[in-house]
């Protein structure tokens, strides 16, 4: 044996000498040899860029998020009107003076009042897309026209001005053209791209009309109702 061994394995090669002698000895080095890892050549530790936050064009979220909607965007027949009429919004019933939050990031282009909308707010956001607020008690002090809002911050609480038959908050999104789009198509959902606006699906109305169920008809209804015999004069 003139072979020097200079791995340490020492234990492994002692065992194999004694028993088997020098020629099977080398071949248990060779084998115990080929057994050892090799050392993996060194690669450069890959460099690991953070996965880069999706750019948020617009997102949207409910203006009530503790309340559900009760009436929803399409045709409708209040019990007043002889045919179904665009309810162009959402409606989500809530006590007086519940917080009423901006559904997106955006601009006030309107804080006051409109009629039928009674007090109301009006954001426009990414896109030319608006959001109106209806029927509220009041407007959130010191909101003005102009002013950039966040999302989640308060518009105003909820009330019954204008046309409404009790309290709640009329809900509308719109797109630059005035047009009203089913809200469902965007609270709770996030944006990247305007192409990925479900504008087209959102604008959709479907014929169908649902008769509205109204528990307190408003007062300038009444004479109307009077009128046609649906109601008594003084109900
Ligand atoms: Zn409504």
């Amino acid at each position: 044996m003139t072979e020097t061994v200079t791995a340490p394995q020492g234990g492994l090669h002692r065992l194999g000498i004694a028993l088997f002698g020098g020629a099977l000895a080398l071949g248990a080095i060779t084998l115990a040899h080929a057994a050892l890892p090799r050392p993996e050549p060194i690669a450069p530790a890959p460099v690991v860029q953070p996965a880069p936050e999706p750019v948020v064009l617009v997102a949207f979220q409910s203006p009530l998020p503790d309340h559900a909607i009760n009436s929803p965007f399409g045709l409708r027949q209040m019990p007043w009107e002889d045919a179904g009429r665009l309810h162009a919004g959402v409606d989500i019933a809530a006590p007086f003076g519940e917080p009423v939050l901006a559904a997106a990031d955006g601009v006030v282009t309107a804080a006051g009042s409109a009629p039928g909308y009674g007090r109301m707010v009006e954001i426009t956001h990414a896109e030319g897309l608006v959001t109106r607020y209806a029927h509220l008690g009041a407007v959130a002090p010191g909101l003005r026209r102009g002013q950039a809002i966040k999302s989640g911050h308060p518009v105003g609480e909820v009330g019954s001005s204008g046309v409404s038959s009790g309290p709640h908050l009329h809900f509308e999104i719109r797109d630059r053209q005035d047009r009203p789009l089913n809200p469902l198509y965007f609270l709770g959902r996030r944006f990247t791209e305007a192409q990925d606006l479900p504008v087209l699906a959102a604008a959709k109305v479907s014929p169908r009309v649902r008769m509205a169920q109204v528990s307190n008809i408003p007062e300038s209804k009444r004479d109307l109702m009077v009128a046609k015999g649906l109601i008594e004069a003084g109900d």
